[in-house]
């Protein structure tokens, strides 16, 4: 009861804004003088409670100027499992917030270096390339419980983290989408789509375009944080 009652305040408090990451500390604070090891170890499977990485993670990312909420935690298939994810609702620009389109939970860390790369990435190259701040940020999803294609292994998508964007709207009005722009749109447009293909290799741990094979013609493959593969 108490662990649960723990939980809840954490998930309330961890909604970015001030002081979130007070709140959180002093909730977990309160769990770990008021709850005994063996208590919070029972309740567990139950109600999770952050890590203090995990809660790391959630500070930094609404250090971003994101706006999410924090998902519980799910098991589906053998190698299909949503841990520490996220629902995004909004991104924030230098001068602006905008929005991302039809994205599922995503892994906290990957949120992280998807909102740095939004702002810092996206948001900047729309306004110094095209003039105009990005309203919106369209994408194909996160998570996904699936192998990569052709093999037994999972996809990065099976654990939430990957994101598939598939374009870009400026809140001028202009749409811009990688299937048609990527070799067809006008050239500041093509421009643009790679100096942001070139951003998100700096940000995440394997990025897979158009240039990659006929599979990504109409996205960038977007995932974790590890190890660089950039194509
Ligand atoms: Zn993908």
């Amino acid at each position: 009861m108490l662990a649960g009652a723990l939980a809840l305040a954490g998930c309330g408090s961890l909604v970015p804004g001030g002081g979130s990451g007070a709140a959180a500390g002093s909730a977990s604070r309160a769990g770990s003088t008021q709850a005994s090891p063996a208590a919070r170890i029972a309740s567990a499977p139950q109600s999770y409670a952050p890590d203090s990485a995990e809660r790391g993670c959630l500070a930094d990312l609404g250090a971003t100027g994101a706006r999410f909420q924090p998902l519980p935690d799910t098991y589906a298939a053998p190698g299909c499992n949503k841990l520490g994810t996220v629902q995004l609702s909004a991104l924030a620009g230098d001068r602006s917030t905008f929005g991302v389109s039809n994205l599922g939970p995503v892994r906290c860390g990957t949120a992280k270096a998807f909102s740095d790369w939004a702002r810092f990435g996206v948001d900047r190259a729309a306004r110094q390339i095209l003039g105009s701040p990005i309203a919106r940020i369209e994408t194909m999803g996160s998570y996904s419980c699936r192998n990569v294609a052709g093999t037994e292994r999972r996809s990065a998508h099976a654990r939430a983290e990957a994101i598939d964007v598939s374009g870009f709207v400026l809140e001028d009005g202009r749409r811009i989408m990688l299937r048609r722009d990527w070799r067809g749109g006008d050239a500041a447009t093509r421009e643009f789509l790679r100096v942001v293909h070139k951003s998100a290799c700096k940000r995440f741990g394997t990025v897979l375009g158009p240039d990659y094979n006929a599979a990504h013609e109409d996205h960038f493959h977007l995932e974790g944080t590890g190890g660089k593969f950039c194509r």
